[in-house]
């Protein structure tokens, strides 16, 4: 069974964003012989458009006309509901990050189709699409079964790896923006306000996280998980016990009250594993935990562990993987 996918690409830094990338692999999966397009929108996005070409997508439409500032996804949404009618596509993939899981939403209303946010894995029956996603907090999963002509995807960043470089000849289209209908409502961005963090990548984008708890005992130990965190060019997170101390600020929680990660290694440094920071980090891929009580919960949801005196191991660690590196 076959049908067209279309990609929407979100851009970081001139390029296709790797939460982008990483849809391909099922993009291409699901169109079988349909074939995989992508979508870029804004002024300069032909260099976007153009890496696509590299991880073997040959059609780009590129909507030139919509400014950056216009690329918030209520804007985007009619255009990219054109083209998916246009192209004959039945899916529309999004990387789900804030952009992408907003699309979806419009795309409900706009392309009148199924949706479903957060997803790890999708698959192809007779019946239909069936999306499945961590819910609860990482708690428990579900599969959906996504009815009608259309579907609309937004996946969890990082739940599914970034393909390796295919090339092909790349050909872009330049599309026209679609004005949105009548009566069309759309949640406007006011101002973005950068939050601190430390140096390293952001917590949201890493594929590598490492964070602090209470068990440092104090801020002037923080440096400890910001040196290994930089050994591995990894970001910085902390339990609450460390933001509400004030030891570091409220943008770097992991938690049900802070950010949900899901990064291809995180490494818990003294933190205990309570629930609700638990749920903020649990569908990452590897955890690691460093802890001098054997029983604590964080072992529970950890793939490796290591009980000991985090003063002595985080250093020691840290030296290794230096000398491994070579940095
Ligand atoms: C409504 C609500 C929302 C919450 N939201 C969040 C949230 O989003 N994120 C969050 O993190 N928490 C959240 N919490 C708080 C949560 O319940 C815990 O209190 C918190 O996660 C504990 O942080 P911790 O693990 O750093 O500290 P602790 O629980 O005090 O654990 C410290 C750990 O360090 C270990 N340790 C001590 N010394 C060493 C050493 N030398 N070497 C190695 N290990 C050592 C100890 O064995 C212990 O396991 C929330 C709580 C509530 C009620």
């Amino acid at each position: 069974m076959s049908s067209r996918v279309l990609v929407v690409g979100e851009r970081r830094a001139g390029a296709i964003a790797d939460t982008s990338l990483e849809v391909l692999d099922t993009a291409h999966r699901l169109a079988g012989d349909g074939g995989v397009a992508g979508f870029v929108a804004g002024a300069d996005g032909e260099p976007a458009a153009a890496s696509f070409a590299r991880f073997g997508v040959p059609l780009v439409y590129w909507a030139r006309e919509l400014s950056a500032e216009d690329s918030a996804a209520g804007r985007i949404a009619p255009t990219v509901a054109a083209v998916a009618d246009s192209i004959g596509a039945e899916v529309v993939l999004a990387g789900g990050t804030t952009f992408g899981r907003d699309l979806v939403g419009y795309l409900a209303i706009r392309w009148n189709a199924a949706v479903a946010t957060g997803v790890t894995d999708v698959q192809r029956d007779a019946n239909g699409l069936h999306a499945r996603r961590p819910i609860f907090g990482g708690r428990a999963t579900e599969t959906r079964r996504l009815e009608g002509w259309h579907v609309a995807l937004a996946l969890r960043p990082h739940a599914f790896p970034r393909p390796p470089e295919a090339p092909v000849p790349g050909r872009v289209e330049t599309v026209a923006p679609v004005e949105p209908s009548a009566g069309w409502r759309e949640a406007k961005c006011l101002g973005v306000e950068a939050t601190p963090t430390g140096s390293g990548p952001s917590l949201g984008d890493a594929t590598i996280v490492v964070s602090g708890g209470r068990g440092l005992q104090a801020p002037e130990n923080f440096h400890l998980v910001e040196e290994l965190a930089a050994s591995l060019g990894a970001a910085v997170g902390a339990s609450r016990a460390v933001t509400d101390a004030g030891w570091r600020p409220g943008s770097f929680q992991v938690g049900q009250t802070g950010k949900a990660v899901s990064p291809q290694l995180y490494i818990a440094v003294g933190i205990s594993g309570a629930i609700q920071h638990i749920v903020g980090m649990v569908s990452s891929r590897v955890i690691v935990a460093i802890n001098s009580d054997a029983s604590a919960p964080i072992f529970k949801v950890a793939d490796y562990g290591i009980v000991g005196d985090l003063f002595q191991i985080v250093p020691a660690l840290t030296a290794e993987i230096r000398k491994v590196r070579g940095t």
